[in-house]
């Protein structure tokens, strides 16, 4: 499976959902609002299969502000 890191830039976020609900499973936001990866810690490495993969790019790609960041390792 893919292994790559993924990070919600907390400066840049501008809470507007739009990672939460094209890709629920993967992002959330906190109260602030701010949106957070769920499947790990900043900097973290998890593996994850074809499709959530393909779930978290199609959310970081709609970011308005591009906050999402996703490297391939
Ligand atoms: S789509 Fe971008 S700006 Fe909107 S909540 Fe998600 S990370 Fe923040």
């Amino acid at each position: 499976m893919p292994k790559i890191t993924c990070v919600v830039d907390q400066e840049t976020c501008i809470g507007c959902g739009v990672c939460a609900n094209t890709s629920p499973d993967h992002f959330e936001l906190d109260e602030t609002p701010k949106s957070h990866f769920k499947d790990g810690d900043k900097d973290q490495v998890v593996e994850v299969n074809d499709s959530d993969l393909a779930d978290i790019k199609t959310a970081a790609d709609q970011c308005p502000v591009a906050a999402i960041t996703v490297e391939d390792k």
